[in-house]
Parts: C-alpha cells; structure tokens; sequence
C-alpha cells in the first residue's frame, strides 16, 4: 500500500490492525452448508481448543457477534436460574458481567477493588466460606479497563479449592497470555476473533468443560445465545444454527494460522511484551507516567495518566495523532483521568517507535513541557 492508502495504525484494544493476508482472505464468497467452509469452521473450533490446552476436557462452542455477546452467551447458558454468581470487580468488564447477571435475572454477589488493584484473594476465600449459596465465580483475566492482568491461576485454584464453577472473561488476553486447561481449572472461558488472535470482529467464542454443558440444556433465557442448542446443532450438523459471520470465520483461520507460525501464545506474549516495554519507556522519557506499576501492567494495554500540562488537551492530541496515521484510545477509569494505548495487533516495535516518534512531534507542536501527570 501507497502511503496516502494506508490504513491508521490502531494502537487500540480492538478492534485492532489487522495483517494483510487476513484482509485479503475475505475477499471470496462461500456457502455455509458447503464442505470448504465447514472444514474450515472445524478448524478453528479445533484451534482454539488448542491455544487454551483444552482438547479432550472441554469443547469450542463459536457464537455470532462481539465479545459480550459470548459473555453473555455463556453465563446465560451455565448460570442455572437456581444459582448463584460471585463477580470480582476491577473495571467495566466486571461492571458489564454484574449488568448480565442484573438482565438474567440471577442471584448475583460482588468483590470489588480499585481498578487499580487485583481482586483480593482472602476477601475471595472469606466470602466463598461465608457464602454457601455461591455456585460460581467471575472473572476477568486481563481488565482492558486499566490494563491490569488478574492473578487467575491463584483466584481458580481458590475456587476449586470450594468446589464452584469458575467463568473467566478472557477476551484481552487469550492467544497472548498463556492459560492452559491444564493448569488453570475453569468451566468456561469467553474470547474474540478481533483481540490477540488478531483477527476481524464479529465471533465470540465459548471453551466450555464438556461435562458441565452436557448438563446445561434449558439454561438460557434466549435461543439466539443459547450455546447448549448451539453446540449440539454444531456437533450433530457441523453447521450454525444461523447464518455464521462466514468471512469473519475464515479471516479468523488465516490469523490463526499466521498466529501459529509466529510462534503461538509464546511469540505473541514476546512481541507483544516488546511493543509495551519500547511504548512505556519511551512515554516516560516524555516524562508521562503510567497508571500500573510495571509487575500489574499486562502487555495488551497501557494506561497513560492525564498530563498536567495546561497545554495538554486529549481529543487536540488525539487528533494530531490520527493526522499522523496512529489512533490511540480515550480512558475508561474512574480513579483517574487518563487515556490508553494499546500494544496489541499485527504491531511490532517499528510501529511503536513510530507512535512516539509522532507524540513527541505532537507534544512540542502543542507547547506542552512534560507528560507529568498531577502529583498525587
Ligand atoms: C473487548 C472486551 C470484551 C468484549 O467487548 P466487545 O466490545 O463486546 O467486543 C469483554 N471483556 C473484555 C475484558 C474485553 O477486553
């Protein structure tokens, strides 16, 4: 691509840059019923399993929409009306889980902490001891909210430890942050096509313990997000009940297979961490500063505190950036004004000293000293 056509750069939580070979693999028509596609959905179903080391224990059940859409699929589906969730809250995707729950119609209890700080884990322990009635708990792997990585295997050890169920929102972090079934014990984790893996929006996806959604039919208030039905249709006709976002499946598969040759989980994490390490310390020779310490601060996104500067004015600066070919993203925190950058997608370290480059042009362009933030 020329200069004048290329694409802004997507320094965002997704949807993100995606890579030209997964663009150019949508520029076919198939048909739903026919072998090809249906071969190549099996494939991705099979793959995903794969990422998350969960062939064998759990299935891959796909679900037409964005994340939340399989979010809300799987609660729907695995929550019985009889049951009852604990959510661990540290930003709007806990937030949205709780609001899910709300619509259900479900017993619902709630852990929160800043969104800053991991959930704590005696509060967990306490509060599964306390509380006989909670058969399962939320959560959220990487909190895109802020960019903290939760401390998973700790919170699903706890949980089995009380025998309840354990649903992980694993959207952010899934294909980059290694989560293995065989090390971390859940019923069912939830992710997109347009995240780590890289690929357009418009799938979610399910991996759910097979033995638990055998037992799950008649769960959901809806048949469109019902994933039992959607499973066992998919199962006996390796066809989507409804129409399948067919171009999206088969971009998916062209990203996972890109995604596989650059190593898998472990080449993303890589690059991935590279892209966060070059980003953080170049803002901070700008002298911004990060909301996380650097031990919290997963490699998906960076949240960067609001400078002080008086000069400072985000959407001016956003502007200026989106000019110069890079879209960065506003903030969602409550604790403090800031806005975010993201590391992941079909990005690498050239890219992101391609994004400093322009915020350094975009700083002394708009009279702005230092990207110091107010003292706390
Ligand atoms: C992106 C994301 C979702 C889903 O968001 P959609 O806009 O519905 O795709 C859910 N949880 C987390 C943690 C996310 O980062």
């Amino acid at each position: 691509m020329t200069s004048s056509t290329q694409d802004p750069w997507l320094l965002t939580p997704g949807p993100l840059t995606t890579s030209m070979a997964t663009k150019e693999a949508m520029l076919h028509d198939w048909g739903s019923r026919d072998a090809t596609f249906i071969a190549t959905n099996q494939r991705v179903r099979d793959n995903l399993l794969k990422i998350a080391e969960a062939e064998g224990s759990h299935v891959c059940v796909p679900v037409q929409g964005s994340g939340t859409f399989a979010v809300e699929a799987t609660i729907a589906t695995l929550l019985p009306r009889g049951g009852k969730a604990l959510v661990l809250i540290n930003g709007a995707y806990g937030k949205r889980m709780v609001k899910i729950i709300e619509y259900l119609g479900r017993a619902c209890a709630t852990l929160e902490t800043p969104e800053d700080t991991p959930p704590s884990l005696e509060d967990l322990d306490d509060t599964l001891s306390n509380d006989p009635h909670i058969t399962h708990v939320l959560t959220v792997h990487c909190e895109t909210t802020s960019g903290i990585l939760n401390p998973i295997k700790e919170i699903a050890d706890i949980v089995e430890r009380h025998q309840r169920h354990l649903i992980i929102d694993a959207m952010s972090a899934f294909g980059a942050i290694a989560l293995s079934a065989k090390e971390v014990r859940f019923d069912a984790l939830m992710a997109s096509s347009n995240k780590c893996l890289e690929g357009v929006p418009g799938m979610g996806f399910s991996i759910i313990r097979k033995s638990i959604l055998e037992k799950c039919k008649g769960n959901s208030h809806s048949l469109s997000l019902d994933l039992y039905d959607q499973w066992v249709v998919l199962e006996e006709t390796k066809q989507w009940r409804f129409t399948p976002p067919i171009h999206v499946i088969v971009a998916f598969d062209k990203a996972m297979e890109q995604f596989f040759a650059q190593g898998g989980v472990e080449g993303r994490y890589k690059r991935y961490s590279n892209n966060r390490k070059v980003l953080v310390d170049g803002l901070r020779k700008m002298g911004f500063e990060m909301l996380l310490p650097d031990h919290l601060q997963a490699p998906i996104i960076v949240t960067v505190k609001m400078p002080a500067d008086p000069s400072f004015d985000f959407q001016a600066f956003y502007d200026r950036l989106k000019d110069r070919g890079y879209i960065i993203y506003p903030g969602k925190l409550t604790v403090a004004p800031s806005f975010r950058i993201g590391c992941i997608g079909a990005l690498d370290e050239n890219h992101m000293n391609g994004a400093l480059d322009v915020i350094r042009e975009t700083v002394a362009e708009m009279g702005i000293k230092t990207g110091a933030p107010v003292a706390a």
